[in-house]
């Protein structure tokens, strides 16, 4: 028999109704044994994620500023209360929520008052199903570089293991400081992965409010084609560059282990989903780009010099430059005399761009150093991508016929992605350039 571990994500647990249609989902099938939750999300367009409540209260009360605080907890105690009331049972909520009140002003910190909308969530859930509740704390562990520690999976085994069935909260563990640590938001996801990896399930489901993932963003594509099966590299690019279905990080765990991965809708859970493989099994000569991604805000900053690609260390000073002041690049295109970076906007506010310009030609000397500000960075993703002749050409002319100006080329040496650098503006156009030109 089978172990499935399922992961429901905020939707799927924004209200008593939902969180009971869930637990139906659960209890339809035997082999699903590990539940791993998210705090309460949006009901509705407008609404507020309990997270960000958390996230709210905990700088409310960083500030001193108590009448926010008061404010925003109620909202909070309001959310669970009524999911109480839409079961139409008591969890012992109202209790468990003046305990982490108490925790939050005694100065628990920001990630324990953030962990606390999953907290919740799991024991309620654990108490729908009638089955033990396992805190995450007891197994997911960060290292003193605030990255997952490995003895998370042998822990997770060994503690989970003690339980035919349980409920786990997502999105924290412990951190090397022995207080309440969080993954970056949307990180449930990776918990789910933890647990799968831990239990060595032969499935991962991972329930939303989306039948799978799509060839490209609906929101930016009119009705796009659903994917039905891809690889967990081509979901890598394609989340890191913005398609938010799962947290991109969230391959790692079951990667190595060759679990799949399912993407499942909880309002609909009869659709197939999509399944996330090793090795997709897709012909490659019918599906030549698999999704098209974009993402905004980059700064492109480029660097010319003769004879560049004789001179040592040329690159290692440049990226010195950005490494000591802790900012992370993109992407690296390179020629034979020049060189480019991308980086993400957010490392270059209030002036670092101009200090970090100058730095770089202290250190190198460049003939020409220029900066390209608000770029979109657009990717093509797809394993049958290198193996169809005239793949870019395809792609470049559909860009072009778009009357789109591509700033900056990169082809992944994954052979997995074309990138295209575009203004900010036309990241909507060329992603729907691409997606006429490979899927229509
Ligand atoms: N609740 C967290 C967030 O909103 C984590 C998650 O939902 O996965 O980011």
């Amino acid at each position: 028999m089978g172990l499935k571990v399922c992961k429901f994500g905020g939707t799927s647990m924004a209200d008593g109704n939902i969180i009971l249609a869930g637990a139906k989902i659960i209890k339809s099938d035997a082999e699903r044994r590990y539940v791993v939750v998210s705090a309460p999300g949006k009901r509705f367009g407008g609404d507020i994620k309990v997270t960000d409540l958390l996230y709210k209260c905990s700088d409310a009360y960083e500030k001193g500023d108590k009448l926010t605080f008061e404010e925003t907890f109620k909202k909070i105690r309001i959310r669970f209360l009524n999911i109480e009331a839409e079961i139409g049972r008591t969890f012992g909520m109202d209790e468990m929520l003046d305990e982490v009140k108490a925790e939050i002003l005694n100065g628990a910190g920001e990630d324990y008052c953030a962990s606390r909308g999953e907290y919740l969530a799991a024991r309620i859930m654990a108490e729908v199903l009638e089955i033990p509740f396992v805190d995450a704390t007891e197994f997911v562990r960060f290292d003193k570089d605030g990255a997952l520690d490995e003895i998370t999976f042998e822990l997770g085994k060994k503690v989970l293991s003690k339980y035919e069935r349980a409920v786990i909260p997502g999105f924290y563990g412990l951190g090397f400081d022995g207080k309440v640590k969080t993954f970056s938001r949307g990180g449930g996801d990776i918990s789910g992965s933890i647990v799968a990896r831990s239990m060595m399930a032969t499935l991962y489901e991972n329930w939303t409010d989306v039948s799978g993932f799509y060839a490209c963003d609906p929101r930016i594509v009119n009705s796009p084609k659903l994917i039905e099966e891809l690889s967990y590299q081509e979901l890598r690019e394609l989340s890191y560059m913005g398609a938010n279905v799962l947290h991109s990080e969230s391959i790692f765990p079951v990667r190595s282990a060759g679990i799949p991965i399912r993407i499942c809708n909880t309002f609909r859970p009869d659709d197939a989903g999509t399944y996330i493989v090793k090795t997709s099994t897709r012909d490659v000569r019918a599906n030549v780009v698999t999704g098209v991604a974009g993402k905004k805000d980059f700064t492109i900053i480029s660097l010319e010099k003769s004879m560049m690609n004789a001179e040592v260390g040329f690159v290692a000073k440049v990226l010195d430059v950005i490494g000591k002041r802790g900012i992370s690049f993109e992407h690296l295109p390179s020629g034979i005399d020049t060189m480019s970076l991308v980086i993400d906007n957010a490392h270059l506010k209030d002036g670092v761009l101009a200090e970090i310009v100058e730095e770089m030609r202290q250190a190198v000397h460049p003939d020409k150093i220029y900066t390209h500000e608000n770029i979109a960075l657009v990717a093509a993703v797809g394993y049958g991508m290198v193996r169809n002749v005239g793949t870019s050409a395809r792609l470049f002319k559909a860009i072009s016929e778009a009357g789109i100006n591509v700033v900056m080329i990169d082809q992944g040496s994954s052979e997995l992605n074309i990138i295209v650098g575009v203004e900010n503006e036309d990241c909507g156009a060329c992603i729907n350039a691409i997606y006429r030109e490979f899927f229509n």
